[in-house]
């Protein structure tokens, strides 16, 4: 990457004015009983509250909104664990784009239908998300339409960088982000706004012990293959791509620390948001909190957990709050 970043801090508050129309700008809430708790202030950026129940949003009207005229006409393809899927399914249907939306058989099956109900084209391809990633190739290269990468794009990184603003704007005195990690679109914009803002501020990876690819792919200086487990932070899952050509080196640079979660951890963070602020979040929008409640995240003053979303289906969320795992 050359010294001077791809996606500078002009890009992200290009970004925000341009999605302002489509996104919510989410609430954030401090939370006395998990300040309490780590010995430390502690909020919660909340955008299990966005529009279809994840930051994905905004990293997908900044791409469809950067297309041209002629992309628009063909249309958009993606592959999707779901929430980026139904991003911009969303937003391909406001700004009148075909979408289609390629997934595998994994993907929970209300994800699927809501992401028809949003007026996609919904193609399930496969066991693995490699196969889904096959079909949009194709599409792709035959039927010329725009592929809209999840996270490895500098239109969906600075999209997602917004989640950075309005956390500055909120909680100006943030000493410490702690984002969920998949991978790595939105710890790549936060870290952006972070680092151009104060680079003492510390940005702090969380994710799943079961398939955690950023974390091992980081330690390991190139992208590494990991196998597909179930996990309770299904939004989670997946590669950081064998070409991955920015969020590795993002990451790299700007992130301090990458944190590894258990599905049990996982379910008591869940449990947690519930029972002490009747919040519903589902796995991937946990590890935040798992982090801190398990003591695996230092909290500093000022701290930010993102919630990321919220998109769980009841019947795994009744499972975890009668104590499943
Ligand atoms: C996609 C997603 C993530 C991870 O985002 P990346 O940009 O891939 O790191 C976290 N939480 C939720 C709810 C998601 O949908």
């Amino acid at each position: 990457m050359p010294s001077s970043p791809l996606v500078t801090l002009r890009d992200i508050y290009l970004a925000q004015s341009r999605i302002e129309p489509l996104v919510r700008r989410t609430p954030y809430a401090f939370s006395e009983i998990l300040s309490e708790r780590v010995g430390s202030q502690v909020g919660f950026k909340l955008e299990n509250l966005q529009i279809t129940g994840s930051f994905k949003i905004r990293g997908a009207a900044n791409k469809l909104l950067s297309l041209s005229d002629e992309e628009r006409a063909a249309g958009v393809v993606v592959v999707s664990s779901g929430n980026h899927g139904r991003a911009v399914a969303y937003v391909a249907g406001r700004l009148g784009i075909r979408a289609t939306i390629c997934v595998s058989s994994r993907v929970p099956l209300h994800k699927v239908d809501a992401i028809r109900t949003l007026g996609a084209e919904v193609e399930i391809v496969g066991e693995r998300q490699e196969d889904a990633e096959v079909r949009a190739a194709d599409l792709v290269k035959n039927r010329g339409l725009t592929y809209v990468n999840p996270f490895d794009d500098l239109e969906v990184i600075a999209g997602q960088g917004t989640v950075g603003l309005e956390i500055l704007r909120q909680s100006p005195k943030v000493k410490s982000v702690i984002v969920p990690l998949s991978g790595g679109g939105l710890i790549s914009g936060i870290a952006l706004v972070m680092n151009s803002t104060d680079p003492a501020i510390s940005v702090i990876g969380v994710t799943m012990e079961r398939g955690p690819a950023m974390y091992l792919s980081l330690d390991a200086g190139t992208p590494v293959t990991v196998d597909e487990q179930e996990t309770l932070a299904d939004a989670l899952i997946g590669g950081i791509g064998i070409e991955n050509q920015y969020t590795l080196e993002i990451c790299n640079r700007f992130v301090d620390d990458v944190i590894l979660v258990s599905e049990e951890e996982i379910a008591d963070a869940m449990m947690f948001a519930y029972s002490e602020h009747r919040l519903i979040l589902e796995g991937a929008g946990a590890v935040g909190i798992a982090a801190l409640l398990a003591g695996k995240a230092e909290a500093r003053e000022e701290t930010t957990v993102v919630l990321s979303g919220g998109n769980v289906e009841l019947g795994r969320f009744k499972a975890v709050m009668e104590g499943c795992c």
